[in-house]
């Protein structure tokens, strides 16, 4: 018998990302405008954007819109997580990855397992509210059935700089 040691992904442990592909970027830099929108809608800047790796296709987009709709569920990530299963007809994103400019919250991270994303690419890291490297770390709980790879850091100063501005604007109100 002979052991795989290839895989260096640690279940649940999020990878740093040292750089990023140029359709990596292309990808994130999307969910940047859809976090700028969302902050033009006065929504806390976090925006999300859902590809189908079979297709190179992206299957939704969008941002924050918790006040819009007066829905504490509505994070950019349960969005189009939401959109892309009913474009897709199916509960299961197994070939698919999420793009996000934030570390995703508790409620996001499990909502990711059971939609069992293949990767999630975030932006900036949330020590406040975070539930992926930070809070509860859901992807390395046991009872945590489905946990995608999951890389962080691509973007972070420029989210970071949007949701500080964002955070400043709103103390001064
Ligand atoms: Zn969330």
């Amino acid at each position: 018998m002979t052991l795989n040691l290839t895989c260096s992904i640690v279940r649940g442990r999020v990878i740093r990302m040292a750089g990023s592909t140029p359709e990596n970027s292309d990808f994130m830099a999307l969910a940047m405008a859809e976090a700028r929108a969302a902050m033009d809608r006065s929504e806390v800047p976090v925006g999300a954007v859902l590809v189908d790796t079979r297709t190179g296709e992206i299957l939704s987009r969008n941002g924050n819109r918790t006040e819009e709709l007066n829905d504490p569920t509505a994070h950019a990530e349960i969005l189009v997580i939401r959109e892309a299963c009913a474009i897709q007809g199916s509960p299961r994103l197994e070939q698919c990855d999420l793009y996000v400019t934030l570390e995703p919250c508790a409620m996001c991270a499990t909502a990711m397992s059971h939609a069992r994303l293949r990767r999630v690419y975030f932006s900036a890291y949330d020590p406040k509210g975070g539930g992926v490297e930070h809070g509860p770390q859901i992807f390395g709980q046991a009872t945590c059935h489905h946990a995608p790879d999951v890389y962080g850091g691509m973007a972070e100063e420029e989210s970071s700089a949007l949701l500080k501005e964002f955070f400043r604007a709103r103390r001064q109100v």
